[in-house]
């Protein structure tokens, strides 16, 4: 086992669960045993809470100028070990080393944005009628907590926790059990910013803890971001239990291509949306939706496809059941009519023969009704569906549930306007494979995508974060007694 077994974070010390079921951590990329995580008891999670909680009065008072000082050291700190965390997402996620160093710089992006957060929090003030003046504060919630995915080891976690954690509030996370060291590395970075003890805890688990905490009273606010299963979930049991919550699902992101796209160009783009992280981002392209004749763009989408080796430039599913239920997806594909143009079912990668692989893979006629088109396959999968008009392909991207991202590929300016008005989906693009908005525009979709109110980051975050105070005040300065009247 390369590195010790994961523990919980509580109080700024890591301690073991109580408990003695442990999982394995397996690297995707060639199945060596990394480390084991616990499936915490409950009481675990009583006991991060309790710590949040005797935590949260000194550091919600805290002027935020002051607490925005932790994460501009933070910054720094991630700054300095890029490359080490970058190795560490890489080992537990299967992603590539560049795609993990892209993972940690957007880290560091988030962090700059919550840096900025006394510029975007200084509240309202009017005097509304004579000598009587209103304001307005933003005020932290207490003990929150962020359920986490395994896609994104360190970037998901970092969209929650610098925001929710700068404007006050206490927070546990509670990390994907497939990949749970990076968030480890994270504590480690945050006590040596300077963060108090308790204000950041880490209880790891499974549904028993999901359920906690939606269940426990101790938490204001439940974050989730996951599949829509999980999501649907999570939003219904914290919400009955008088939660807030904000809970993103999976997707399935449409691409309209035109015939007058640009051909390289869209072809990259495309591949670069399907394949990156293989395939294993919320914002991947999965299905591509061409409107007329397109077949000299399939063409070189293929070709690029071609130039996507595993093992290379691309990195492994998260694990052997993914990549079965990815291939599965294909097989039944094909078996149902589709062509199977680019093929990466059966992928090896030489010395990693234990590690999971899926190759690029295009598949050309797909039907809107397969479920390869409807599903979230979540691997380097694109299936295109063919169309006569806009209206057609906007019928078919309108139709799927879920609303993360699409995106039109063309040159006209008025046909891109009419699609990214009439696309369903919470963030569009024009000429652009994964229009993921960045800080300080903030992150999330419509539909079966998001359960809840605003997104999860930028300044869309700050009103899950906190809850308004309005002060109404009057003194009476002429009569020189202060009294309200
Ligand atoms: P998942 O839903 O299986 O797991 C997410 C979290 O929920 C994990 O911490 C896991 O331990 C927990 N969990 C799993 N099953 C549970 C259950 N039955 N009850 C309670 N908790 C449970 O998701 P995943 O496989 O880790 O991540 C991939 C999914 O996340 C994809 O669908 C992807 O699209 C989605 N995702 C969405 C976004 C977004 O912004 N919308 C971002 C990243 C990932």
């Amino acid at each position: 086992m390369k590195y010790l077994p994961v523990q919980n974070y509580i109080n700024g010390q890591f301690v073991a669960a109580n408990t003695s079921l442990l999982i394995d951590v397996i690297s995707p990329l060639d199945g060596a045993l990394l480390s084991t995580v616990p499936m915490s008891a409950t009481a675990d999670l009583d006991d991060a809470i309790a710590a949040a909680k005797k935590a949260f009065p000194a550091w919600s008072k805290t002027p935020i100028k002051e607490r925005v000082q932790v994460f501009f050291k933070y910054k720094y700190l991630l700054e300095k070990h890029l490359d080490e965390l970058a190795k560490l997402c890489s080992e537990e996620n299967g992603k590539t080393y560049g795609e993990s160093v892209a993972e940690i710089e957007k880290c560091i992006e988030l962090t700059e944005f919550a840096t900025s957060l006394p510029q975007l929090v200084t509240g309202e003030v009017l005097e509304v009628s004579r000598g009587v003046e209103c304001r307005t504060e933003y005020v932290a919630l207490g003990v929150v907590a962020s359920i986490v995915p395994f896609n994104f080891p360190s970037m998901v976690p970092n969209w929650t926790m610098p925001n929710a954690i700068a404007l006050g509030n206490c927070m546990i996370i509670k990390p994907s059990e497939k990949v749970p060291l990076s968030c480890g590395r994270i504590a480690h970075l945050l006590k040596e910013a300077g963060l108090p003890d308790g204000v950041f805890n880490i209880v790891h688990g499974g549904v028993d803890i999901v359920n906690a905490i939606c269940d426990h009273p101790g938490i204001e606010a439940v974050s989730f971001v996951g599949s829509t299963k999980v999501a649907k979930l999570v939003y219904q049991r914290s919400t009955a239990n008088l939660k807030r919550c904000l809970a993103l699902g999976g997707a399935k992101n449409h691409l309209l291509v035109l015939p007058d796209a640009i051909p390289g160009m869209t072809a990259q783009n495309i591949i670069a949306s399907m394949s990156g992280c293989a395939g294993q981002r919320c914002m991947s392209a999965g299905a591509m939706i061409g409107v007329g004749n397109i077949d000299h763009i399939i063409d070189k989408i293929c070709d690029e496809a071609r130039k996507i080796i595993a093992g290379e430039n691309l990195g492994a599913v998260i694990n052997k059941a993914s990549q079965d239920r990815i291939e599965k997806f294909i097989t039944e594909a094909e078996q149902q009519g589709a062509k199977v143009l680019v093929d990466g079912r059966n992928t090896k990668v030489a010395g990693k023969e234990k590690g999971s692989y899926v190759g690029p893979t295009v598949i050309d006629y797909v039907t809107p009704a397969m479920s390869i088109a409807k599903e979230e396959v979540f691997g380097p999968v694109i299936s295109i569906m063919r169309t006569n008009n806009v209206d057609e392909a906007l019928a078919i991207e309108n139709a799927n549930p879920y609303g993360n991202a699409a995106s039109v590929f063309t040159q006209n300016g008025g046909i891109a306007r009419y699609i990214i008005e009439r696309a369903s989906a919470g963030m569009v693009g024009v000429n652009v494979g994964v229009p993921v908005p960045r800080e300080p525009f903030s992150f999330g979709g419509w539909n079966e995508s998001k359960f809840g109110v605003g997104d999860i980051t930028g300044k869309s975050s700050i009103g899950f974060w906190t809850k308004l105070k309005k002060s109404t005040v009057k003194w009476n300065a002429e009569s020189g007694i202060n009294w309200m009247s």
